[in-house]
């Protein structure tokens, strides 16, 4: 009996496959091109997040990128849409009907931030929000952790991409509060700080969802906690603005005594709500 060797050539596999239709499959590619130096992306005929470099200087984003898509790893999928209905931002599993290791992404979202420092030197950026949703489904690789995804994938990376943009903001964990606002109003508050001049704040996103008799609760686990409706026309949440709020400087102990305690009562929000609520921002 003969042996046979076959030697099988393996196409290469990238760690992130980009789902959704050809126009938004471009527009994701577009805007992450738009971030990068150095270099292009594309998607080969399976999907695959591919990168091209051109020989130039390959920025934090591209470098960052490339070290989450060049693992050869399987269970990174990022499903693309200009607007995702129930999804802020961005959207981890475990979902209902979401395959774990699959972020949803709702470009539309992302699209509402500043993309330069020279635009907004304290908050969010298009490449720090975009790299906190793609380093959280690395990070997670499908272990369905969102905490530990979301943390040490989403924020980490944020942060460090804020400080390579030279912004003068980063994002504290844990403590992001979203709260309805009557109507069709929402607020996401997360906890921020002014390096430079040592200040904390917050991140304040503020937003609508469109009015309906369809409850979010069966797109998106967790944002049916803010009694936000949504009516099934497929829009989803519009991002209305952005702004930067001190948080005041406590003048007595009696003051500082219910800082203490209003911090300790949203840690406790938090972790309760964390593992169903979308990922955002
Ligand atoms: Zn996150």
């Amino acid at each position: 009996m003969v042996a046979t060797l076959a030697v099988v050539s393996l196409p290469a596999r990238a760690a992130f496959v980009i789902t959704g239709n050809a126009a938004d499959q471009t527009t994701f590619i577009n805007m992450i091109n738009g971030y990068s130096t150095g270099g292009a992306w594309s998607l080969n005929m399976v999907n695959q997040l591919v990168w091209t470099a051109n020989g130039g200087a390959v920025d934090f984003f591209a470098s960052r990128l490339n070290t989450f898509n060049g693992d050869n790893l399987n269970n990174r999928t990022v499903d693309v849409k200009q607007n995702y209905p129930g999804v802020l931002v961005g959207a981890f599993g475990p979902l209902a009907g979401q395959p774990n290791g699959t972020q949803l992404l709702d470009l539309g979202d992302i699209q509402k931030f500043s993309l330069t420092t020279a635009a907004q030197p304290l908050l969010d950026l298009q490449p720090s929000v975009m790299i906190h949703e793609l380093g959280e489904v690395y990070q997670d690789g499908g272990a369905a952790n969102f905490n530990n995804a979301h943390v040490f994938g989403g924020i980490t990376e944020e942060n460090s991409q804020l400080a390579a943009l030279g912004s003068r903001g980063q994002r504290q964990t844990p403590g992001d509060q979203f709260t309805a606002l009557g109507g069709n109003q929402w607020q996401l508050k997360i906890p921020w700080r002014d390096v430079p001049n040592n200040k904390p704040g917050w991140e304040v996103i503020t937003g609508t969802t469109t009015a309906g008799m369809f409850n979010i609760t069966q797109i998106a686990p967790g944002l049916a906690e803010t009694g936000a409706t949504y009516d099934g026309s497929r829009d989803d949440i519009a991002i209305d603005s952005i702004y930067f709020q001190p948080v005041p400087e406590p003048r007595n102990a009696g003051m500082l005594f219910g800082l203490g305690l209003l911090i300790f009562g949203c840690g406790w929000s938090v972790r309760q709500r964390s593992n169903r609520l979308p990922a955002a921002a």
